[in-house]
């Protein structure tokens, strides 16, 4: 088995003194301070009666106590289920029961939800940790000082977009791998700081605790997405990365108004969904360094990357595999030839090894369920997902891009694509528009503009102005789910 030095050890030993995360209004952690605080806590969980290899599940926002209980949890070989805060009770008991859980750690806000969520799975009161009274021990007590890359670490659901969330389990050599691909992709400089918007309970939060202790390099944790404190952040404090997706980045362009961001802001890494053309085209025209992402929670977060070289030139591409991994694209069962349009597969030692209790992955590449293409040069597109693919008339449609299209149209706040029956072609492309407030929009507007951009089997045949589209705990899209939210057919 490969074995390291546990990160956080390793850390306190090479700058014990350096600022490790910084928090709320002035408040910070060093590497030694990170480290005491975790095997405190370590002690204290062991005492509580936590093994090696338990399950122990936690239910918490962006607080200084998650990253806390995360490194805990590794001081004693236990494996973390990261929960999403948006689900409901019952979303959670599921995943709960799914995931064999023996401990759940709680956020003060969130206790009447852990509440309700334990009358439904066999958990009792005495298995729920509040973080506002976390157990501490201080007496000698073994702690791991190795970390075993083949070990699972962590487990974290899938946001359920195409179908149930499965939990992914991730090793310490994913996490490890990841972190090491994506700077050997983005480069390190000793005045880096890493902004931690997203969740951490996602993959591309979680990601950037592990490099805070695999680097050595400082986070900075907010709570919540602000646009304002965020650009004030990028403006004022410091932070040269950021990680965020979509609807931040357009929130936070909205937001930048009058002055742009320092020079020293290098790196504004985009994942997690499509990104419309317009959105790219705004940040480029506002110099904001946009890295476009593609990865996934089975690849441990980022596994394409564009490199900033190629920012421009390829806007709207996700870049090349980082260093450790490689990406193909399958049509027909063979080799997609460049621009031809099919499943990617990625492998490497970021990609995790399986769901809980699934059979592994035991083919040499994972067949992603995205859509995309390489072009003459090897760079990627991401097209959508295969299952969302729509089939007219013997053609192959893909929502995102009629979605990406629509997105220009003035007026237009968001739109979902999907397919629906046809006599004659089978199936045809349908939108679902939010309209910005004020705004309207008829069916032959939305043709009209579209006709300059799509293909006509492309258009959409029909417009529905609906208030809000159907979006999961993880605030992606769900596409099956539009015709439920349907309120105003405007055809
Ligand atoms: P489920 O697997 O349960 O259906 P999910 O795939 O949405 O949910 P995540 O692991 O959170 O769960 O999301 C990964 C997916 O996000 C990718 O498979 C891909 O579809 C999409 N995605 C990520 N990056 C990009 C990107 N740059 N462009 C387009 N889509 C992306
Ligand atoms: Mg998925």
């Amino acid at each position: 088995m490969n074995v390291i030095p546990h990160w956080l050890e390793k850390q306190h030993e090479l700058q014990p003194e350096a600022t490790a995360i910084e928090y709320g209004e002035h408040l910070s952690l060093s590497y030694s301070a990170l480290r005491e605080e975790s095997r405190k806590l370590a002690k204290g969980l062991i005492k509580e009666g936590v093994k090696t290899g338990d399950h122990v599940a936690l239910l918490s926002g962006n607080r200084i106590e998650f990253p806390i209980c995360i490194h805990a949890l590794s001081y004693i070989g236990a494996v973390a289920v990261c929960l999403n805060t948006r689900l409901t009770p019952e979303e959670l008991a599921y995943q709960l029961n799914d995931a064999e859980v023996s401990a759940l750690i709680v956020d003060p806000n969130l206790v009447e939800k852990a509440h309700r969520t334990i009358e439904e799975v066999l958990l009792g009161h005495d298995d729920l940790i509040y973080m506002n009274h976390l157990p501490t021990c201080n007496e000698s007590i073994e702690l791991k000082e190795q970390l075993y890359l083949e070990e699972v670490f962590t487990m974290m659901y899938t946001s359920g977009t195409t179908g149930k969330p499965k939990a992914v389990m991730h090793t310490y050599g994913n996490h490890w791998f990841s972190a090491v691909g994506s700077a050997l992709n983005l480069g390190l400089s000793q005045s880096d700081k890493w902004l931690i918007c997203l969740p951490m309970f996602h993959v591309g939060g979680f990601s950037l605790l592990m490099k805070n202790v695999i680097y050595g390099m400082p986070i900075r944790l907010l709570s919540h997405f602000d646009a304002q404190v965020i650009n004030d952040e990028i403006r004022y404090r410091g932070v040269t990365i950021v990680s965020v997706v979509t609807v931040m980045l357009q929130r936070l362009i909205l937001d930048l108004q009058q002055e742009d961001y320092p020079s020293s802001f290098r790196c504004m890494l985009l994942g997690g969904g499509p990104v419309p053309r317009p959105l790219l085209e705004r940040a480029s025209k506002k110099d904001i360094p946009v890295f476009q992402t593609y990865g996934m929670t089975e690849t441990s977060s980022q596994i394409a990357t564009l490199s900033p070289v190629d920012a421009f030139r390829k806007l709207g591409s996700a870049g090349k595999a980082l260093a450790p991994a490689t990406l193909k694209v399958i049509a027909d069962g063979r080799t997609a030839a460049a621009y031809e349009t099919g499943e990617i597969h990625v492998k490497g030692p970021m990609v995790s090894g399986g769901y809980y209790k699934k059979a592994g992955n035991d083919s040499e590449y994972l067949a992603t369920g995205d859509a995309g293409y390489l072009d003459d040069e090897g760079f990627l597109y991401v097209v959508d997902r295969v299952k969302d693919m729509i089939i007219s008339g013997g053609e192959n449609i893909y929502p995102a891009e009629i979605e990406s299209v629509i997105m220009g149209l003035a007026g237009v706040e968001e739109v979902g694509v999907t397919g629906t029956a046809d006599e004659e072609w089978g199936e045809v492309p349908v939108a679902f528009v939010v309209l910005q407030a004020g705004a309207d929009l008829s069916l032959e507007e939305m043709t009209t503009y579209c006709r300059q951009y799509l293909a006509s089997y492309k258009i959409p045949k029909r417009l529905f102005i609906i208030s809000e589209l159907p979006r999961n705990a993880s605030n992606k899209i769900v596409r099956r789910k539009l015709f439920e939210c349907m309120e105003r057919d405007v055809y």
